[in-house]
C-alpha cells in the first residue's frame, strides 16, 4: 500500500454492514409508492452521496452504474415534481466528485461540467429540437447547425494546463470548481505531451479523459491478484485509482493513456470556429484525439453514428460508455449557455448499461445430456446489454460459492457484446429481522432433479453428475447414440435424427428398448421406407451378438473407453462377475503385489502379473457407482434378457474368426503404420491385444515393434532413427501363432 488514498479506500471498501440505507431501496422505482416524497428525496441525496464518495474519492463503486443511474433519475423526476424539494446541494444540482485530502486543490479557471444524459433515440430527437429552438429563439438559423459526435470514453475527466508548450498542471475533475493537482502523476503517462508540437500559445488548457484499455487492465488485475492486492472493479475505476496516487512512481507503472476532447482557457491562438475543427487541430499539435468521430447534421445522423458505433463497441481496445454529440460552431456553444451541472450544447447518447441490479429469485439444475448439473440463476427480469434477462448460468457449485451467492440475494448481472450474461457478485445483504428468512442457501442436490437417481461428485472436479447415464432422460439421446455407434454395438443406420425421432415419439427410453422395435412400427416414422426399417430392424438384431468388451463400451460408463472396457472384459466373465467385484479387496491386492514386485525387481526376478493393470483408481470408482445404482442395472439385465450376449472368451468371438488369446506378446508395445494386406488397423490392434501386446500411437523409445504396412509413413523414419524393429503382417501373425 502506498499513500493514504489506498489505505483509505481499503479499509472502506465494502465493509460488512456499511450501507445503512440499501435497505430502504429495494429494487424497482419507489416513487409513488405512497413514501413521503421529501422523505425519499432525503433518502436518495444521502444513498447518492455514498455512491459518489465510492466512486469519485475511493475509486471502489459497490453498485453498478445503471444503478446509480437510477437513483439519480428517481431523484431528478422528484425533484421536478415537487420543486420546492429542490435543494442547491442536491447531487442533481452539482458535478459530482471531491477533492481527497493529500492533493493540493487546483482552481479551474473555467469550471469543468458533466454532460445531460440521453438513453433513448426520443431523448436524442428531444435534444435535437431544443437545440432548434433556442437557436431559432436567438435568431440564428437552425438550418446552419451540425454536430460533431464523438466517443464517450469511460475513465476520469482530467484538465491539462500548457504554457508556452509546456505542460505545468493539470488537474481532476473534482467538483467541477476545484480539481486535485495531480501534475506529478500525469507527466508518467507517456501518451500526453510534456512539450506541444510546434510553438504553443501563451496558455493552453486541454480536456481530455485518463482511461486504461481493456487488456491492460486484465494484466493489472491479474498482477494485483497475485501480489494479494484489491482487484479494480473494472477500467474506469482502476484508471481513477491509478491516476490518484499519493505517490507518482505507483501511477508510473500503471499503463494509463488519454484522449483530448476539448479546451478550457486559451490565451495568445486563434482557435478552429467548430469543435470538429478543435479536435484536428489538437490533434495536430500532438495530443492524442480518438480517431472515431463525425459531423452529423440532424438527430438522424446522430443516431446513425450511435448504431455504427454500437456495433463496434466490443471491438474497441477501451471502453466507452456511450457517444457524445455537440454543437459543432463553438461560438454557438456560449450562447446555448448551461444548466445546473451540464451545458446545453452536448449530450452524452448512453449505450444500454452492460451491468445491472436484479433479485436472484432462485437457483434451478439443469441435468445436460452428459449428466453434468448445472445450477442457473432464476433471476428477476432485467433489462441489461440491451435485452432482458431472467437467467444465467452459474457454472458449478464452487462458482456459487466463490461469488458467496445466497437465494434472495440483490445480484449485480453483466452482459457485455453478444457474451451470455453472468451473475457478478452479491451486493451487501441487508441484516435485522426484517431481512430474517429472505435469503436461502444453495446445495447441488444429491438426486438426479431429472430422474432421481444418485449424483457424484468426483474427486478433483468441478461438476457433479447423475450417474443413471442409460436410464436418466436428459441423457437419453447422448446415451442411444454412443451405444449405437460403429466402435460399441455398431447399429447401422441409427443416427441423430431417428434418435431423435424415437425418443421424441416415445418410443426408445433406454438402449433395451431398441430391441423391441419392429419394422411396422419404425416404418411410421417420418422420412422411413419399410425398406430401411427393415433394414434397421436387422442391424439392430445384428447387434445382438456381440463381444462383451464392445457391450461395456456401449453401456457409456464414465472414464469407460474402449482400451478400458477391453481390460475390464478379459478380467471378468460377465456382468454379474464385474459388478460384484469387491474393489476394495482388490485394490487392497493390487497393492500388495506392486510392493511385492518392488522386491523382486530389486532381486532381478520377474514380477508377477498385476490385476486390471492399466485401470486406476478413478476408473474403478466410476464402474463401482455405475453398477451401484439400480437404475442402471436395470437397464443392463433388460439389455440381456433382450438377447444381447457374447461368446466366452476362447470362442468363436461375435467379430467372425477371431482365434483364442495368448500371452505370447506379453509386455509388448507395438505401432500399426501404412496399410497392411489383409487386416485393418483395427482388426490388427485387436489380434495384438488378444495375445497380450499393447498399441500405442507413436513411436518411442520405449516401442518394441513397428508393424508396417504400405505406405508407411514418418513412424517408419522414426523407427529407423531409434533403431526400433520393423515387422510385416505376416511376422506379426507369425509371433501370435495365428493364420
Ligand atoms: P458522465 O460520466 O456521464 O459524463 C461526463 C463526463 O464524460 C465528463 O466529465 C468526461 O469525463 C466524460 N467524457 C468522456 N468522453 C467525453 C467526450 N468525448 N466529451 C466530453 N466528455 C467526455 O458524468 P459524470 O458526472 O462524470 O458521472 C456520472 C457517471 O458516473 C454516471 O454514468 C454514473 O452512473 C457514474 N457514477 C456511478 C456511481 C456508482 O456508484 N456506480 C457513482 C457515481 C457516478
Amino acid at each position: 500500500m502506498s499513500g493514504r488514498a489506498r489505505d483509505a479506500r481499503a479499509s472502506r471498501f465494502r465493509r460488512p454492514g456499511a450501507s445503512p440505507l440499501s435497505s430502504d431501496l429495494p429494487s424497482g422505482h419507489r416513487t409513488g409508492h405512497g413514501a413521503d416524497p421529501a422523505a425519499r428525496a432525503e433518502a436518495l441525496r444521502a444513498l447518492i452521496r455514498r455512491y459518489d464518495h465510492e466512486y469519485y474519492v475511493l475509486d471502489a463503486p459497490t453498485v453498478p452504474d445503471a444503478e446509480y443511474d437510477r437513483l439519480f433519475a428517481e431523484l431528478q423526476a422528484l425533484e421536478r415534481d415537487h420543486p420546492g424539494l429542490a435543494a442547491p446541494d442536491s447531487p442533481t444540482a452539482r458535478v459530482g466528485g471531491a477533492v481527497a485530502g493529500g492533493f493540493a486543490p487546483v482552481r479551474h479557471s473555467r469550471p469543468m461540467l458533466s454532460l445531460n444524459n440521453a438513453f433513448d433515440d426520443d431523448a436524442v430527437r428531444g435534444f435535437d429540437r431544443r437545440v432548434r429552438e433556442l437557436l431559432a429563439e436567438s435568431g440564428l438559423d437552425p438550418a446552419q447547425l451540425r454536430y460533431s459526435a464523438e466517443l464517450k470514453y469511460d475513465g476520469l475527466a482530467v484538465g491539462l494546463r500548457y504554457e508556452r508548450g509546456r505542460l505545468v498542471q493539470a488537474a481532476t475533475r473534482g467538483d467541477g470548481a476545484v480539481g486535485e493537482d495531480v501534475t506529478a502523476n500525469i507527466r508518467t503517462i507517456r501518451a500526453i505531451p510534456l512539450r506541444l508540437e510546434g510553438v504553443g500559445p501563451e496558455v493552453l488548457e486541454v480536456r481530455g479523459e485518463v482511461l486504461m484499455w481493456s487488456a491492460d487492465f486484465e494484466a493489472l488485475n491479474a498482477r494485483q491478484r497475485e501480489a494479494g492486492e484489491k482487484e479494480f472493479v473494472n477500467p474506469r475505476n482502476a484508471a481513477a485509482g491509478s491516476l490518484r496516487q499519493l505517490d507518482p512512481a505507483v501511477t508510473a507503472r500503471r499503463p494509463l493513456r488519454f484522449f483530448a476532447y476539448g479546451v478550457g482557457e486559451v490565451r495568445g491562438a486563434e482557435t478552429p470556429a467548430t469543435h470538429s475543427g478543435l479536435l484536428a487541430w489538437l490533434e495536430s499539435a500532438g495530443l492524442p484525439v480518438g480517431p472515431e468521430r463525425a459531423v452529423a447534421n440532424d438527430a438522424d445522423g446522430l443516431l446513425e453514428f450511435f448504431r455504427r458505433i454500437g456495433e463496434r463497441r466490443a471491438a474497441l481496445p477501451y471502453q466507452i460508455d456511450g457517444v457524445v454529440y455537440k454543437v459543432d460552431r463553438r461560438d454557438w456553444h456560449e450562447l446555448l449557455g448551461y444548466v445546473a451541472r451540464a451545458p446545453r450544447f452536448a449530450l452524452a447518447h448512453k449505450f444500454p448499461a452492460e451491468e445491472a441490479v436484479t433479485e436472484l429469485l432462485d437457483i434451478e439444475v439443469q441435468v445436460g445430456r452428459t449428466g453434468k448439473l448445472t445450477p442457473v440463476a432464476r433471476l428477476a427480469p432485467v433489462f441489461v446489454g440491451g435485452v432482458t434477462v431472467t437467467n444465467a448460468t452459474l457454472h458449478n457449485e464452487d462458482e456459487i460459492e466463490r461469488k458467496g451467492l445466497m437465494i434472495g440475494d440483490r445480484v449485480v448481472v453483466r452482459r457485455a457484446g453478444d457474451v451470455i450474461p453472468e451473475v457478478v457478485r452479491a451486493l451487501p445483504r441487508e441484516h435485522g429481522h426484517e431481512a430474517a428468512g429472505r435469503y436461502r442457501r444453495f446445495g447441488m442436490p444429491h438426486a438426479c432433479p431429472v430422474c432421481g437417481s444418485a449424483t457424484e461428485r468426483e474427486e478433483g472436479e468441478a461438476d457433479r453428475r447423475c450417474v443413471a447415464g442409460l436410464y436418466c432422460p436428459a441423457q437419453r439421446r447422448q446415451a442411444l447414440l454412443h451405444f449405437a455407434q460403429r466402435r460399441a454395438m455398431d447399429i447401422d443406420g441409427l443416427g441423430e435424427k431417428l434418435v431423435g425421432q424415437l425418443v421424441d415419439g416415445g418410443l426408445v427410453s433406454t438402449p433395451a428398448d431398441l430391441y423391441r422395435l419392429d419394422a411396422a412400427t419404425l416404418a411410421g416414422l417420418e422420412r422411413m421406407g419399410e425398406k430401411s426399417a427393415a433394414n434397421l430392424v436387422e442391424a439392430i438384431d445384428r447387434s445382438r451378438r456381440t463381444t462383451f468388451a464392445r457391450f461395456l463400451f456401449a453401456l457409456g460408463i464414465r472414464h469407460v473407453g474402449e482400451e478400458v472396457a477391453r481390460l475390464l472384459a478379459d478380467a471378468y466373465p460377465d456382468v454379474d462377475a464385474l459388478a460384484g467385484e469387491d474393489w476394495d479387496a482388490l485394490a487392497a491386492r493390487k497393492a500388495a503385489i506392486q510392493k511385492e514386485n518392488a522386491r523382486r525387481r530389486a532381486r532381478g526376478e520377474p514380477p508377477e502379473p498385476v490385476p486390471l493393470e492399466g485401470v486406476g483408481p478413478e476408473i474403478v470408482d466410476s464402474v463401482r457407482r455405475f453398477f451401484a445404482e439400480p437404475h442402471n442395472r436395470e437397464v443392463v439385465e433388460a439389455l440381456l434378457a433382450a438377447g444381447v450376449g457374447w461368446e466366452a472368451p476362447g470362442g468363436a468371438a461375435g467379430e467372425g474368426a477371431a482365434a483364442a488369446g495368448s500371452h505370447a506378446l506379453a509386455g509388448k508395445t507395438f505401432v500399426l503404420t501404412g496399410t497392411l494386406p489383409s487386416l485393418t488397423r483395427e482388426q490388427a490392434a485387436e489380434m495384438i491385444r488378444r495375445h497380450g501386446g499393447s498399441v500405442s500411437g507413436s513411436v518411442s523409445k520405449k516401442t518394441d515393434y513397428v508393424v508396417a504396412g504400405e505406405a508407411a509413413g514418418s513412424k517408419l523414419d522414426k523407427a529407423a532413427s531409434l533403431g526400433v524393429a520393423v515387422i510385416d503382417e505376416a511376422a506379426l501373425r507369425g509371433m501370435t501363432g495365428e493364420k
